[in-house]
């Protein structure tokens, strides 16, 4: 049996099973590291017990991901107050004694769609999630781009015409990035609404469109993905994907000649197949890469990070 953990900035979602047919999860809301943590761990040992091989977390960030840092599995310089420095695949793994798979949250639901969802049999592909921040996971060659940490494709700097849209941005760190100016938060700072109050037709959904698209042209000629998985909160809002696969043709101008552009962009940029439950199915696959080879071949992935 197989732990998955999903670390959101409000809530954890705990799985245990074994693939999406089989998973029995709960939400823990995050409050303090200690809460938080200490209630994960009760929750494996009340739903696996001894039968936890191993656990794989998803995690909100900026993390640590790499194996054999001495800060592995930490969440580094996040604004999450309490959250700095808190040391979250150690705490885990040593309270329930098994090994600790861990990566980002969107590297890991771009991990559970390329097992289960929109992007099975894509070895290079993008998913990005649009919610409370902005954040993208890169599958190049079937593996996930890591880097020197891990890629921020929220920050990327975009256009801002400040005659058009007079909002600075909300970003802490850059003001007016992606993040700054096309997440939730944002479009609730500069309409004054949440996003899933502004109605089809409002003229948030033309900027916020035209926001993404720019984020994704960068991201297109940047890393050359054959498809783009977008989802999170504010694209709830039916209207807004087909406004960005229309302006992203538009920003490309027919230079970038594949028929997946050109003639398929229904099928090049999509909506996550797994929903909300990307990430705790990604980190499903983290704990199965870090259980190690099994005897039968059923769960083995391409994807070792
Ligand atoms: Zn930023």
């Amino acid at each position: 049996m197989l732990g998955a953990v999903e670390a959101g900035g409000s809530k954890f979602v705990c799985g245990v099973g074994t693939s999406p047919e089989d998973l029995i999860t709960e939400q823990i809301p995050a409050t303090t590291p200690e809460e938080t943590l200490e209630a994960v761990v009760a929750f494996f040992r009340r739903a696996a017990g001894s039968k936890l091989e191993a656990v794989g977390i998803a995690s909100f960030g900026p993390v640590d991901p790499h194996p054999g840092s001495p800060t592995f599995g930490y969440i580094t310089c996040t604004p999450k107050l309490g959250w700095r420095g808190t040391d979250v695949a150690g705490t885990v793994g040593r309270g329930l004694g098994v090994p600790v798979g861990f990566d980002t949250d969107v590297n890991g639901a771009a991990l559970g769609e390329a097992r289960w969802g929109a992007a099975r049999g894509i070895a290079d592909f993008l998913y990005l999630t649009v919610g409370t921040g902005i954040g993208g996971g890169a599958m190049v060659n079937g593996k996930l781009l890591h880097g020197l940490l891990h890629p921020e494709m929220g920050h990327l700097r975009i256009p801002h015409d400040r005659e058009r849209d007079p909002y600075a941005g909300g970003c802490p760190f850059h003001g007016d990035c992606l993040e700054g100016l096309a997440s939730g938060p944002a479009l609730r700072a500069r309409w004054s609404m949440a996003p899933r109050e502004l109605p089809a037709g409002h003229p948030a959904w033309e900027l916020e469109a035209e926001y993404l698209a720019l984020g994704l042209h960068n991201l297109v000629c940047t890393l050359s993905p054959r498809r783009i998985v977008i989802g999170g909160g504010v694209l709830h809002q039916q209207c807004l994907l087909p406004m960005v696969r229309t302006g992203l043709a538009r920003l490309l101008n027919g230079y970038i000649e594949a028929a997946e552009i050109v003639v398929e962009m229904d099928r090049f940029v999509v909506p996550p197949d797994l929903g909300d439950r990307a990430g705790v199915l990604g980190a499903l696959v983290l704990a199965e890469e870090a259980a190690g080879p099994r005897p039968s071949s059923e769960m083995s992935t391409p994807t070792t990070p």
